[in-house]
């Protein structure tokens, strides 16, 4: 049985990068016919905020990443106490307490010698007396988990075989002087617990498994399989992390980006596929192959999304847009008409108001001074109001039959006295929609 889990920390809102991991895990559940955890690693109280556990289900609603169990770290609270005297008993924990000052003074020693910044354990020299005159002095110490000084191996579902020396590591700490859990042991003791077979997570977390594999040993679990994908860069190659802040789940739907571009897109980028537009979740899960994604850093270009945003809605019936549709008012008998002239002149749903208000409105016109006599006379020709499917041929044919005026220099002049645009829907379709004109006669 397949389980996976998405693990956000509740202290913001997603963005494309979580979305990526999101969504890795979700396909892999799904296409074998697993499980998909939710789980909210809220463990540090200061920065985990109900307001955003609830933004981070509403976004996954909103693309359909639908989860079939949530839990909550700061719940479980118990079970991680219990793993750190296991830890305890094991010989695998130390109580460290070394300032964040201090420890900056010893990095920086090593650096200058020339040495790896790694923690030298020197709080597992001290004896009793000095502990307890530090305890005295200091309260609570950090807990370190004291690696086994050997090489960690493992197989990547990206990366491919790893091996990490455990000894270019430091020892990490997992709970704070203040008695706060951190995320490396509660991952730990939830992906055990929650029979996790498969964990994607970003290449940032690489050093992390590491350290986790020995931590689930000594707990007497099994390492799950481990997967890392690459980290986003903008277009130019250029770090996202700043930038990540602005490309937020909610900020994409709040300007348009249609679900499925977003997860098509999210679901190719960085593999050797290429991008195709999904017509729906199961496609997505029947395309999907990990073994597919590269190691290098992906470039992500928030523009290509609107591409795929309009190819989606171009594919798309009436149904799909009746609220949408209702919103704006138009009328039920002519939204069938209305949407096949809008779909295919639309990048975003948003811009579906564009085309109802000039349907609804009319537009100024928008005629140029050489065409103006011409405009004139036409107009004189418009066919009588309500406007039909042939009106624009009717129209379009007396018009030359009177003018001599043919091609472009026929059509364009009335495309812009009618809709004030030099581009937009097919004319013989839009007429029929055109509740008033607004160019004189
Ligand atoms: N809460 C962690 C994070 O957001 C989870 C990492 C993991 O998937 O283990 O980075």
């Amino acid at each position: 049985m397949t389980v996976t889990r998405f693990a956000p920390s509740p202290t913001g809102y997603l963005h494309v990068g979580n979305l990526r991991t999101a969504l890795f895990n979700y396909l892999i559940a799904r296409k074998a016919g697993g499980t998909f955890v939710l789980r909210l690693d809220d463990t540090d109280p200061e920065r985990s905020k109900p307001e955003y556990a609830d933004a981070i289900k509403q976004d996954l609603e909103w693309l359909g990443l639908e989860w079939d169990r949530v839990e909550t770290q700061s719940s479980r609270l118990d079970l991680y106490a219990d793993a750190a005297d296991k830890l305890r008993a094991a010989g695998r924990f130390y109580e460290a307490w070394e300032t964040p000052v201090e420890l900056d003074l010893k990095r920086k020693k090593q650096l200058n010698m020339g040495k790896p910044p790694v923690y030298d354990r020197a709080a597992l020299e001290l004896s009793e007396a000095e502990k307890e005159a530090l305890r005295a002095e200091r309260g609570s110490g950090v807990w370190r988990f004291k690696l086994e000084h050997a090489r960690i191996n493992w197989t990547d579902g990206i990366l491919g075989d790893i091996s990490i020396d455990a000894a270019s590591v430091s020892d990490p700490v997992l709970i704070r002087g203040d008695g706060q859990v951190l995320y490396t042991i509660a991952s730990v003791v939830d992906d055990t617990d929650m029979g996790i077979t498969h964990v994607v997570r970003g290449s940032d977390h690489v050093t992390n498994t590491a350290t986790q594999i020995q931590i689930i040993e000594a707990l007497g679990g099994t390492a799950p399989n481990f997967a890392h994908h690459s980290l986003l860069t903008g277009p130019q190659g250029e770090a996202l992390s700043k930038r990540l802040g602005t490309l937020a789940l909610r900020d994409l739907r709040e300007n348009g980006v249609e679900p499925l571009a977003l997860l098509s897109h999210m679901a190719r980028i960085g593999s050797s596929d290429p991008i195709e537009l999904r017509a729906s979740m199961q496609e997505l899960v029947d395309g999907f192959d990990l073994s597919r994604f590269g190691t290098a850093p992906t470039k992500f270009d928030v523009d290509d999304l609107y591409p795929l945003t309009a190819k989606h809605l171009h594919a798309q019936g009436v149904s799909a847009v009746r609220a949408d549709l209702h919103a704006l008012g138009v009328p039920s008998e002519m939204q069938d008409a209305f949407w096949r002239v809008a779909r295919e002149n639309i990048t975003t749903r948003r811009d579906i108001a564009t085309w109802w208000t000039l349907c609804r409105d009319g537009a100024e016109p928008d005629i140029d001074a050489e065409d103006a006599e011409f405009v004139a006379e036409a107009l004189t020709l418009l066919p009588a109001m309500p406007f039909t499917d042939t009106s624009w041929s009717d129209w379009t044919a007396a018009v030359k039959e009177k003018t001599g005026r043919k091609g472009r220099g026929l059509f364009m002049p009335l495309r812009k006295a009618l809709t004030g645009m030099q581009h937009g829907p097919d004319m013989g379709q839009l007429m029929p929609l055109l509740q008033v004109v607004r160019a004189k006669t």
